[in-house]
């Protein structure tokens, strides 16, 4: 069933045995695995059916090179997921390890336990089967990315693509159709009912518009609003230890380099699909014999259309994408101005004007070819083609970096003194970025340098101050900022993702992810949340019920 809370009689009180907080990806999830388990949930989403930009969330960075805090966040039904580009990828064995040489890594759970469950959220992110290496998803005669690379780096990585999956619109039908499931949509937790030994909580309270609210009480309570609204809800209720907040990672990521191959190299660089149809991108990456060896973190490298702001690549697709940016939602918009291209000044903007418009007028056709294209392949297609792949000019393909942040204590997110409309603090974002973070970004362009050289494939050419100075915090990654551990001195949340001296309290999200890896997290968010589910399943059975009886909401006229 779905409701608008705001259509619900003030004041009332419902009782579930288990109420999610948001319902993007990791709240839909959780919720979709404990249909048929006998028990009744409350999924609350702040937003409605369509999203209104996360703008309502508020805050402050302190950090230019991260986004303000309310882009790159959606409050809807399907959260986050109905902005997103879908690039699924699971992070790596060596991830969930202890390494010696990053501080505070490792994860009380691995690679092999998380398995099963990726299986899972594959299937939830539609992006076909659980293959992740170019043997596996495009059999093992597929041409290498670059012919005759050896040396250390590895280019067997691939990345799959969701349609992008809209969690929301996906799942919508059967949320509204169960009869354990009840969303609640335009209903904002605003605070946490906890008993005085505050070793539990007792419910939730939401408002679902100015002077209107209502309360849930709960049997178990899952936060899964975000990476950084979690946190924030934790801090406003004064729940949660001493480490809510820090260790807030994103990823870096940047363009400093071009690669340069001897003449009709046949290089792989555009988007291929699976024989299921799915689309797949393949990747440079250190294996993790080198990442051991060399003390790295883990960096990937991939080949991406050269940065769209400067005129200079001389491609009209990319001029029209440029100057369409203000037609563009706000976060597709500021990746094309930044990028280690700085052309804000005055002039320079007029420049960059004439530049762009110079390239569309010289190359109207193959616009007109590939717009017909791309609304073929990407405006009609259930399953999107991702992205504008183009090649590079005369050989030269532009390297983005996608490099792990690691965990730091002091990079963290706290309450501002704002308050938002509904009387909750906002946030302030301390993220930082370290050295260790910006050596793992220079060290996997040295490792494609010197395999390409060694190897005399071919050419990269890196713009080391560029990484060291024009790094930016990728938008969407909000992780560790709930960090899992085997100890409460060491993390917020046990691999169970129960709030460490809460008997009820649960996290789904990458707030939970202890390092971050190189890759984009919802596939691993999912897997999480799928996992979780599993285990309410089993923990509800324990929890008494005596004194819960179910109040579904009234019918709303
Ligand atoms: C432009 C963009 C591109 C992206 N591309 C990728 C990609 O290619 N691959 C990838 O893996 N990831 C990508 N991401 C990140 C991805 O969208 C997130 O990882 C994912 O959506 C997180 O899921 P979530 O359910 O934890 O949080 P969200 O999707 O953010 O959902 C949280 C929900 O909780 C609700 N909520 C928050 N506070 C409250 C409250 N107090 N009460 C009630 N409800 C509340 C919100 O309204 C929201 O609906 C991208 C993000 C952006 C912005």
């Amino acid at each position: 069933m779905i409701v608008d809370a705001r259509r619900l009689p003030d004041g009332l009180r419902l009782d579930a045995d288990v109420v999610i907080i948001g319902a993007g990806p990791a709240g839909i999830t959780v919720a979709m695995e404990l249909m048929g388990a006998g028990l009744t949930v409350v999924l609350a989403e702040s937003g409605g059916r369509r999203g209104d930009g996360g703008d309502g969330f508020g805050g402050e960075a302190v950090d230019p090179r991260h986004p303000p805090p309310g882009l790159y966040r959606a409050r809807a039904l399907g959260g986050t997921s109905t902005l997103w580009g879908g690039r699924c990828l699971p992070l790596d064995p060596i991830d969930f390890e202890a390494r010696p040489w990053v501080p505070h890594s490792g994860w009380p759970l691995g690679w092999d336990h998380m398995l099963p469950w990726y299986r899972v959220a594959n299937s939830y992110c539609e992006a076909g089967r659980f293959a992740y290496d170019v043997a596996g998803s495009l059999g093992g005669n597929a041409a290498p990315m670059v012919p005759g690379l050896g040396g250390e780096i590895a280019q067997d990585g691939i990345e799959r693509f969701s349609p992008p999956t809209d969690f929301g619109r996906r799942y919508r039908r059967a949320l509204a159709r169960s009869t354990e499931v009840v969303v609640l949509l335009s209903a904002t937790c605003t605070g946490v009912l906890a008993p005085p030994s505050r070793r539990a909580v007792d419910g939730f309270v939401f408002r679902t518009r100015p002077g209107h609210g209502i309360q849930v009480r709960a049997r178990l309570g899952v936060l899964a609003a975000g990476g950084l609204e979690t946190p924030r809800l934790l801090l406003a209720a004064g729940l949660g230890n001493g480490l809510v907040g820090r260790f807030y990672m994103c990823h870096l990521e940047g363009k400093a380099a071009t690669a340069t191959f001897p003449p009709a190299t046949p290089v792989v660089f555009g988007y291929e699909r699976d024989g299921e149809g799915i689309y797949l991108r393949r990747y440079f990456r250190a294996p993790a014999e080198v990442q051991r060896r060399l003390g790295l973190t883990n960096s990937i490298l991939r080949f991406e259309p050269p940065v769209i702001a400067d005129p200079g690549h001389g491609d009209p697709v990319l001029s029209a994408m440029w100057l369409s940016r203000t037609f563009l939602k706000a976060e597709y918009a500021r990746k094309m101005a930044s990028f280690g291209y700085r052309g804000q000044e005055e002039p320079e903007r007029a420049r960059l004007l004439a530049g762009h418009l110079g390239n569309v007028a010289a190359g109207l056709v193959p616009l007109g070819r590939f717009g017909f294209d791309w609304v073929r392949r990407h405006v009609l297609a259930a399953r999107k083609l991702p992205y504008v792949a183009v090649a590079g000019r005369g050989g030269i393909h532009t390297v983005d970096y996608n490099a792990e942040q690691a965990p730091n204590p002091d990079s963290r997110v706290s309450l501002g003194d704002r308050l938002d409309p509904l009387g909750l603090p906002c946030l302030k974002v301390d993220w930082r970025a370290g050295a260790q973070d910006v050596e793992g970004a220079l060290a996997i362009h040295r490792l494609l340098a010197d395999s390409l050289a060694q190897s005399g494939a071919g050419r990269l050419e890196v713009d080391m101050d560029a990484i060291r100075n024009g790094y930016n915090a990728t938008g969407g990654h909000h992780i560790g900022t709930t960090r899992m551990a085997d100890g409460p001195e060491r993390g917020v949340v046990d691999a169970d993702c129960r709030v460490f001296g809460l008997d009820n309290l649960y996290v789904a999200g990458s707030a939970v992810f202890p390092t971050s890896g190189h890759a984009n997290p919802t596939l691993t968010l999912v897997a999480l949340a799928a996992r979780l589910a599993a285990h309410l399943r089993h923990r509800a059975r324990q929890v008494p019920a005596a004194e819960f009886s179910f109040a579904a909401p009234p019918p709303v006229p």
